[in-house]
């Protein structure tokens, strides 16, 4: 170990931190394919954050640090860890009451054959000329 135990720095924001904070992103060697988290070689770390992946995968400083290409792949998996994980998802999570609507139960069942009474208005007003 060259650096100081299990501190790592992020590629984009240069933030340093206990390397289990961040992804680990692995170009095997000697097969020099890209992976996340595991397998022995060159590896970089990043923050798990849209920030930083975001400056990572636009700047390429992914590529850069591990001098390879990355593939889409790994990008994707990055961000779909990103989207499902609660903890660095946005906190704005708090959902209002929903305002259930009030469902207005009708019980009119009319019995079938039930005739209407009809009122024979009568007209009173006679004209007299
Ligand atoms: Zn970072």
């Amino acid at each position: 170990m060259v650096m100081l135990p299990n501190y790592r720095r992020c590629i984009s924001c240069r933030r340093v931190a206990h390397k289990s904070a961040f992804w680990r992103v692995v170009r095997v060697f000697p097969s020099q394919q890209v992976q996340l988290d595991q397998g022995m070689g060159r590896s970089a770390y990043l923050c798990p954050q849209a920030s930083c992946l975001q400056i990572a995968q636009k700047k390429n400083r992914l590529g850069r640090s591990l001098k390879a290409v990355i593939p889409e792949e790994v990008y994707h998996i990055l961000w779909q860890r990103l989207s499902t994980d609660p903890a660095s998802a946005n906190p704005t999570a708090d959902r209002a009451d929903r305002t259930m609507e009030s469902r207005t139960v009708e019980d009119s069942s009319t019995p079938a054959g039930s005739t209407a009474s009809t009122v024979a208005q009568q007209a009173t007003s006679e004209s007299i000329s």
